[in-house]
């Protein structure tokens, strides 16, 4: 039976959906009904599957539709922030990549094992309020996408900080933080491809994200600045293109290639598919990395016509989305499809 291509109705389903259809797929979006609306404007989603919530991927009745259809379901950051790991792993529809090493992205203790096995330098963890001695990033577990963050150089500011999160119910006990090392420098999303079916890793593309209210504070003058209280937040607003000096893909490329052997050690069958990797590159170009996504990322949605790297590896402009059909293709062609999906 003839495959189709799923995802949910939200962060990259338009350039998911988009490159599934160029690469001949019917495609099927699964949405909130109110989103509809949005979704309804474009010629490249076949079927819409209409839901309440995007939890209710969990009930069976819809999971056996999915399965008649011959779905495969390509996750994404509304996945992970719908679903619980373990409700991730329940799903009885096929999965693009490994549903496996989402765990490993949402745990922080699992997140920075993977990122020790891969040999990537990573921020000190500090492991109490009381060994705070410079600037830190105080971060609450799990996909906030930034929401939430606060900065401090010592304990009276974490605690101040924490009270404010009580104050707004988003925290009730302070081992629900994480304090970092805040890494000095200038933030970038790697984003990476690795084919289980070729056995190569591919760089697609790097962007910088645009958050707020971080990203607008330089146009307050210092001196308005001084005399409100602004305590900056990360929220992700958006992505801006970036490309990096050609001496630094050297290490990009070995960072990708240590991180696919340690997944495949650590999570087998490891990392098939997009992965991004996110740090910060430091005054000496040192990449220091703050988390990885074990799945497609939504700053990919910039080169939905391919993008500064991919074209180098590419003839037709490639988006990360099309590259996910690609890759199922070539597994469906070669009868390789166990190799790419879980
Ligand atoms: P995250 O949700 O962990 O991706 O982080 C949100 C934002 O916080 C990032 O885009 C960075 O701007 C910033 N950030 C996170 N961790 C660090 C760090 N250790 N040092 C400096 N900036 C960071």
């Amino acid at each position: 039976m003839k495959k189709i291509i799923g995802t949910l109705g939200s962060h990259c389903s338009l350039q998911v959906l988009k490159g599934a259809k160029d690469e001949g797929f019917e495609t099927l979006l699964i949405t909130q009904k109110k989103r509809y609306h949005v979704y309804k404007r474009f010629g490249f989603i076949d079927h819409v599957m209409l839901v309440d919530n995007f939890r209710d991927i969990l009930e069976p009745d819809i999971q056996n539709r999915l399965n008649e259809l011959a779905c495969i379901l390509i996750p994404h950051g509304t996945l992970i922030s719908s679903l619980s790991p373990d409700e991730i792993e329940s799903i009885k529809v096929p999965v693009f990549g490994n549903k496996l090493i989402l765990r490993w992205e949402a745990d922080r203790n699992l997140k920075q094992e993977l990122m020790l096995e891969s040999k990537l330098q990573i921020p000190k963890t500090i492991k109490s309020k009381r060994e705070i001695s410079d600037l830190c990033i105080v971060k609450l577990h799990g996909a906030a996408g930034g929401k939430g963050y606060f900065l401090t150089s010592d304990q009276k500011g974490f605690e101040e900080g924490f009270s404010k999160l009580v104050k707004d119910k988003i925290v009730t006990n302070e081992n629900q933080l994480y304090i970092q090392e805040y890494v000095r420098g200038v933030p970038v999303f790697l984003h990476f491809f690795y084919s289980p079916i070729s056995k190569d890793i591919e760089f697609m593309g790097v962007d910088r994200r645009y958050e707020s209210d971080i990203d607008g504070i330089s146009r307050i003058p210092s001196k308005h600045q001084f005399n409100v209280s602004i305590e900056p937040t990360y929220n992700v607003i958006g992505n801006m293109p970036l490309v990096l000096r050609e001496s630094l893909l050297e290490g990009v490329y070995e960072m990708g290639e240590n991180f696919v052997q340690a997944s495949e050690r650590l999570v087998p069958p490891g990392i098939p598919g997009p992965f991004c990797l996110e740090g910060v590159y430091t005054k000496d170009a040192m990449f220091i990395t703050f988390e990885f996504s074990a799945r497609i990322v939504a700053g990919t949605n910039l080169y939905v016509s391919g993008s500064q790297y991919s074209d180098y590896l590419f003839k037709n402009g490639m988006s990360m989305g099309r590259r996910i059909a690609l890759e199922i293709k070539k597994a469906i062609n070669k009868g390789k499809l166990g190799a790419v999906l879980t």
